[in-house]
């Protein structure tokens, strides 16, 4: 099992290629396990910046035909133009699961094609269920695996800020799972760290019990989650379920996220989580996107939720 592998082995060359997919042109250096990325040279003058800065998209559902919103192509265009005109370019940017409706190649190669246009030096991904429809997320894997382990979960070090990336979408019965290797991965990679070190997870399917009726949790994210109780700061980011919502417990919060798609009932309204057509006009105030900030000094990130426009 690749899940076996030291943390620390995580190369030089696999955080290339994972940072460098959609091109050249990413100056990325490994320093004592930490990336530097173009923040490492910002001007002296420029202190009030904040440490890190980085977006959150979701849930792209790249290949959805349906009333709930026909054209997704044009709503998860209109996201990346939106990131793309925040004023400054964000440190990564991080796509949450779903990013394809059917995980075809077609739509791989598409939305791969799109993230590509993001002015942004590192763009990262965790796979959604619509990702592995048909085959635990080969393709998922092939298009946006590079450097990854196992499944395709990561982690890395940049400006001061633990970040993992987890893969809870294989393996579902109704609620996500990560399994023992997962989970091992998560204990190592955690162990290294001193506890004032700020963590950021990334997840498709929520950590926590958002609403477990609809599969809206993780079956055994309470083991992944005892890791990392030491630590001062958790901040735990998720799609899937197409919706703002935030839950803080002990030293960790949950932020789940919106869709660049089409919106899902609030938790227990209605059958089922299906798709909802809202009336004309009022997409994408249902839509939106995620500005994520820490400051160094700071114990919490802070987050800015913006519409779609
Ligand atoms: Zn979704
Ligand atoms: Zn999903």
């Amino acid at each position: 099992m690749t899940a076996a592998r030291d943390p620390q082995q995580m190369t030089r060359r696999q955080l290339i290629r994972h940072g460098a997919w959609f091109g050249a042109a990413v100056g990325l250096a490994v320093v004592g396990g930490e990336v530097l990325s173009h923040l490492a040279t910002a001007p002296a003058a420029d202190v009030a910046r904040p440490t890190l800065r980085f977006a959150q998209i979701s849930d792209s559902h790249i290949g959805f035909t349906g009333t709930a919103n026909p054209d997704v192509t044009n709503s998860f265009g209109a996201a990346i133009d939106q990131i793309n005109n925040l004023g400054y370019t964000p440190d990564f940017v991080i796509h949450t699961g779903d990013l394809t409706h059917l995980a075809t190649p077609a739509q791989f190669d598409q939305v791969k094609q799109m993230m590509g246009g993001l002015n942004t030096p590192h763009v990262f991904t965790v796979p959604g269920e619509h990702d592995s429809v048909d085959d635990a997320g080969q393709k998922y894997r092939a298009a946006f695996g590079a450097g990854t382990r196992g499944d395709g979960w990561y982690s890395f070090d940049i400006a001061g800020v633990h970040v993992i990336g987890l893969v809870n979408t294989l393996n579902l019965k109704k609620l996500g799972h990560l399994g023992a290797d997962q989970l091992d991965f998560v204990e190592k990679d955690l162990a290294q760290l001193s506890a004032d070190t700020p963590i950021v997870v990334f997840s498709h399917i929520p950590l926590f019990a958002m609403y477990p009726d609809w599969g809206w949790g993780t079956d055994d994210a309470t083991q992944a989650l005892s890791y990392m109780r030491r630590f001062a700061s958790v901040t735990c980011l998720n799609g899937h379920v197409h919706q703002l919502f935030s839950k803080t417990e002990g030293n960790v919060t949950f932020y789940s996220a919106t869709t660049t798609a089409y919106p899902l009932p609030h938790p227990g309204v209605g059958p089922a989580p299906k798709p909802l057509t809202l009336p004309a006009g009022q997409l994408h105030d249902a839509l939106g996107i995620r500005e994520v900030t820490y400051t160094r000094g700071n114990s919490e990130l802070a987050l800015k939720e913006q519409r779609l426009q």
